[in-house]
């Protein structure tokens, strides 16, 4: 790997392993009328999520009297079949797809974590990450807990099983005022579903009904996949038992501001989900036009890069008037277990991933919108693969603004050495991945886009804000990546980076 301080070399090598990640779906099934089906639904809600974490999944399942569960390294569509799921009979059912973050990719570390004890037995599916999970561990393991994986999901179900014998909701309240970070929980006893999303509502959680029942998801596709309604999402800081009388809500802590992760609108989150009210191709689409408004170029066709640069493409070709097209294709069937032994084979790998459509692009000048530049490695040969087949000019434009600083809140972003804009300025970049311009949104026109897709946020910004102008780094949404300003404190991390 060669040093990100060489604008000049092809330093852009990285293996497609080292990539930022995205980590981490639950899902959570409570069917009313006690039909033995929630595996089923679960999977379905799985599959739906499996864009969220490609590493290890896992079921956990309750007839009313026991839990029985089954998880294992892989794709959803590869670990279930029906000889998996029909001896996972219940009513009760919570779900998980993980990218581990904290932990590495050992089946020791998937979920859901299940905990047996005289008082009952206790599963958890965790997407997050803790801040202070080092602390919290230390203090378990001096009273007498033992842990088996290197997951912070680990620590969350040992502090509720510890807390049990207080009864449910006292068990739950006193955890999550122990830890701190992000979390968006499914939790499950042998009768009790619950979903339970932190103070700042930085990963998502909603709540759907089902004809015979409730769904709990991290994002609302997965609930139409399996085949309910979007009820609403679950609020910061705010805790929902689901049993036989319903869904019982209450809030636990002090009202915190809330700080929804931007990322998930710039890259994670399915087009077609809706997500703290917004939904996510109409927040993509409206940061390309802002873009367009921004950093405006003349050409003759504007293209998106597939999936997550799509909705941004359409909106500045909206907004620009240039003609939007296709002008990339990728093969949709190049997963994690693609093999690349070679630095060679690796650079190959791109080209096999993505192909560009000559038809669109020869002889045009093209603009070609990502959703982010983590490392630039993408960006550098998008740039090679358009200019190969006949691109007369291109132009680079990002929809969402610099990635200079590290997440801990879940998103598992590469040291701060690693992120290209940390050290460079646009146009340094603009000369590394070898485009014609290149220009990213800016912070308030990214802010601007998501409000503007619900007034409601512009609103709640002002009442945070404490004042009628908005002001970008005081908004509704962790930025984190962007300005290194974090929504709390962090625990011996920051260090670390
Ligand atoms: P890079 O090639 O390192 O500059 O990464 C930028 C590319 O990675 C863009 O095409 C993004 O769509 C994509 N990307 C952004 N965030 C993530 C993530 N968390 N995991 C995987 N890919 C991502």
């Amino acid at each position: 790997m060669k040093s990100l301080s060489d604008t000049t070399g092809d330093y852009l090598t990285y293996e497609e392993d080292e990539k930022l990640r995205d980590h981490c779906g639950v899902v959570g099934v409570y069917l009313s009328d006690h039909e033995t089906n929630a595996s089923r639904l679960a999977y379905y809600g799985l599959q739906s999520l499996q864009h969220r974490g490609q590493e290890s999944t896992g079921i956990a399942v309750s007839d009313g009297e026991k839990v029985e569960h089954y998880k294992k390294m892989g794709l959803v569509a590869d670990v279930y079949n029906h000889e998996t799921l029909a001896p996972l009979k219940g009513y009760i059912a919570i779900g998980h797809v993980l990218y581990s973050t904290s932990g590495h990719a050992t089946i020791e570390n998937a979920q859901p974590f299940v905990s047996r004890s005289k008082l009952g037995t206790l599963a958890v599916a965790h997407n997050g990450s803790l801040v202070n999970a080092e602390p919290m561990k230390e203090f378990l393991e001096e009273t007498g807990s033992t842990f088996t994986s290197a997951s912070d999901t680990e620590v969350i179900i040992k502090l509720i099983a510890k807390n049990y014998k207080k009864g449910l909701e006292k068990a739950l309240t006193d955890t999550i005022q122990l830890i701190r970070g992000s979390f968006a929980l499914a939790v499950m006893t042998e009768k009790t579903l619950i979903g339970a999303r932190d103070p700042n509502g930085i990963r998502p959680l909603c709540l759907g009904k089902l004809p015979n029942g409730w769904i709990l998801a991290s994002e609302s596709c997965a609930i139409d996949a399996m085949g309910g309604d979007l009820v609403r999402d679950i609020e910061p800081g705010e805790i929902v038992i689901i049993n036989d009388d319903g869904v019982l809500s209450f809030n636990f802590g002090e009202k915190t501001a809330r700080k929804n992760c931007i990322f998930e609108y710039v890259y994670f989150a399915r087009p077609d989900s809706i997500m703290d009210n917004i939904h996510v191709l109409e927040a993509r689409i409206r940061m390309g036009e802002v873009l367009a408004r921004e950093s405006g170029v003349a050409a003759d066709v504007v293209i998106g890069v597939p999936d997550s640069g799509l909705g941004a493409a359409i909106g500045f070709s909206r907004a620009s008037g240039i003609p939007y097209a296709m002008g990339l294709v990728k093969n949709k069937y190049i997963g994690r277990t693609f093999i690349a032994p070679t630095q060679e084979e690796r650079e190959q790998m791109v080209f096999v991933k993505l192909n560009a459509i000559k038809y669109d692009v020869c002889g045009k000048r093209v603009v070609i919108i990502d959703d982010s530049i983590v490392r630039g490695t993408t960006a550098r040969r998008l740039i090679q693969i358009l200019r190969k087949a006949g691109a007369k000019e291109v132009h680079f434009r990002i929809s969402s603004p610099p990635v200079k600083y590290p997440c801990y809140f879940g998103i598992d972003t590469p040291v701060r050495a690693d992120l290209i804009s940390a050290t460079h300025d646009s146009a340094e970049i603009c000369t590394a991945v070898g485009a014609d311009s290149l220009a990213f949104i800016s912070m308030e026109g990214m802010v601007e886009a998501l409000e503007s897709c619900e007034p409601e946020r512009a609103v709640e910004h002002t009442e945070q804000n404490g004042s009628k102008k908005s002001e970008a780094n005081d908004c509704c949404f962790c930025q984190g990546c962007f300005l290194g300003e974090y929504p709390m404190p962090m625990i011996g991390e920051i260090g670390k980076r």
